[in-house]
């Protein structure tokens, strides 16, 4: 074991949405800041090159197999690099809503209150959207919250498809609004080129790449991180740092705290309460395909949402969840993750080639809030890092799933000369896809039901922080990660105030 001969004021873990973020909010204190990553650098020249080959390969899957609740192995769809899932992200960077932040009644169960509100998160909502420039436009949506500042970019337009649609949803009495995306000249932004690039000249940052710490050692008395452990290559180093923040994904922040159980933290750092690793979530995802006879480019982004059901329907007084186009299909991870909806395509359309069923559909995605439930959790068996997950609040998504395909439906008649079909291949997000995991480290006020405090600090561990997704009390059916980033933001400006 080789101990690094640099002490760090902060070392940061994981430099995904989360990490990637706080590194740049903490960089310009002049501390000296270590990030580790187990990925590496990888520069993206454009967005196109990310959707082929994410989704015609598992290449941006984890390399190690994680187990479901079978037992059974799997190769999860999450990615380790400098930027972490943001590289191979859709940028659809949305706020939750105000009532997410409350005690909302589901179908399935309570979605339980967070201790801190829209309002607190507000104005880092808004430095979020700034530093990831966010493109977008606050429309007629009557779930959007209120924003303090406009957009920093207009909306980006619709493929002519699109806007046909979202035109004929607007006749209909419905609200579609133009997604928010994070843009840069690259395409989309991401936490390498926003959070860690602009930092690495800096003196006072250091980052290693092919990093993977295994564990965390504890002071004596186990109130202290002393030291984070990394394997590099295959040697083993240990870095020493006053504030140690553990940023590495939901699934693999609550698995090191729990591979690295000592005598003072038997179950776990951090761990007294048995919340690590708990509470996983990681929303309730379908993907709908609908068949056109009259051609798109096939290469289009995600530009359309429709919250028109997120908290109910007429006949249906519970939440039902998000909607928003793919994109063109091929550029999207429904292949990769869902390959019978590519042979029900084949089926339905027999004389057509991957191109033209690329030009020829225009696929949905549907985003269903999950609930915490304890159970569903992150755990080792041995050695074997498994995924207890049982998806929960089904009937909602259901609802949400069948009452799409009756607005397509309708969409469809009002223009049968677009649209050639009456069936909408229809296919469930497997547990590999665990692209909106969160939860497993939820913040909040009593540290025997949760594991950070408000500031995302360890209630047990006094310079241990968390600052990825996993501090999520509850899931909403929007995206996670402008919240992650938004949160990066506000523990950025507490560990600033601490370091002063
Ligand atoms: C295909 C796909 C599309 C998505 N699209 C969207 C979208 O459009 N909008 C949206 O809001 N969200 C989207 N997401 C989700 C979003 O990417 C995540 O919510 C967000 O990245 C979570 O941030 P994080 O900081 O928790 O973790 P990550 O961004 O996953 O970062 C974790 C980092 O930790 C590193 N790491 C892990 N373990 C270790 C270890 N032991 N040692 C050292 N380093 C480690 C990883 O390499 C990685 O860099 C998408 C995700 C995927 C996979």
């Amino acid at each position: 074991m080789i101990i690094d001969d640099q002490y760090y004021d902060v070392i940061i873990v994981g430099t995904g949405a989360g990490g990637g973020t706080l590194a740049r909010k903490l960089a310009s204190t002049g501390k000296k800041i270590l990030l580790l990553d187990r990925g590496e650098l990888i520069h993206r020249e454009s967005s196109e090159l990310v959707d082929t080959e994410v989704f015609k390969k598992e290449q941006f899957h984890a390399p190690e197999p994680w187990y479901d609740n079978a037992g059974e192995p799997f190769y999860p769809q999450t990615y380790y690099a400098v930027g972490g899932n943001t590289k191979i992200w859709s940028g659809v960077l949305q706020r939750m809503r105000e009532r997410d932040f409350e005690q909302v009644q589901h179908q399935g169960g309570v979605s339980p209150a967070w201790a801190l509100k829209y309002q607190d998160f507000e104005p880092y909502y808004t430095e979020a959207e700034k530093l990831y420039q966010v493109h977008g436009k606050i429309e007629d949506d009557p779930t959007e919250p209120p924003h303090s500042q406009a957009y920093p970019f207009g909306e980006v337009a619709h493929e002519p498809m699109v806007q046909h649609i979202g035109d004929t949803l607007s006749q209909q009495g419905l609200h579609p609004v133009h997604l928010p995306l994070g843009l840069g000249n690259r395409g989309r932004t991401d936490a390498e080129d926003t959070g860690v690039s602009p930092i690495l000249n800096s003196e006072n940052v250091t980052l290693k790449t092919s990093a993977q710490v295994v564990c965390l050692h504890t002071n004596p008395s186990g109130s202290q991180i002393k030291a984070v452990e990394a394997k590099i290559g295959e040697q083993s180093y240990l870095f020493l740092g006053n504030i140690v923040v553990l940023a590495c994904g939901a699934v693999n922040s609550a698995a090191l705290l729990l591979r690295s159980a000592n005598e003072k933290h038997p179950d776990g750092i951090a761990n007294g309460s048995g919340q690590v690793g708990r509470n996983l979530m990681k929303q309730l995802l379908s993907v709908v395909v609908q068949l056109t006879s009259t051609a798109n480019s096939g290469s289009f982004s995600r530009t359309l949402g429709l919250n028109d059901f997120y908290w109910g329907d007429k006949d249906f007084p519970y939440p039902m969840g998000h909607v928003q186009n793919s994109g063109g299909i091929f550029q999207d991870v429904i292949f990769a993750e869902a390959p019978p909806i590519l042979s029900a395509l084949s089926r339905l359309m027999p004389s057509f080639g991957l191109r033209q069923l690329a030009t020829h559909s225009i696929g949905w995605w549907l985003k269903t809030e999950d609930l915490p439930d304890p159970n569903n959790r992150v755990r080792y068996v041995g050695d074997k890092l498994r995924i207890d997950y049982t998806a929960n609040n089904v009937e909602a998504h259901d609802r949400l799933v069948y009452r799409w395909v009756d607005v397509l439906k309708s969409v469809e008649q009002s223009q049968p000369n677009v649209f050639n079909r009456t069936t909408h291949p229809r296919s469930d997000m497997p547990v590999q896809v665990v692209a909106h995991q969160c939860g497993t480290c939820r913040f909040g006020e009593d540290p025997a039901t949760s594991v950070l405090d408000l500031n995302c600090r360890s209630h047990e561990v006094q310079n241990l922080y968390v600052v990825d997704s996993s501090f999520f009390p509850s899931h909403a059916s929007v995206s996670p990660g402008l919240t992650v980033i938004a949160n990066a933001l506000r523990v950025g400006d507490r560990l600033i105030e601490q370091l002063k």
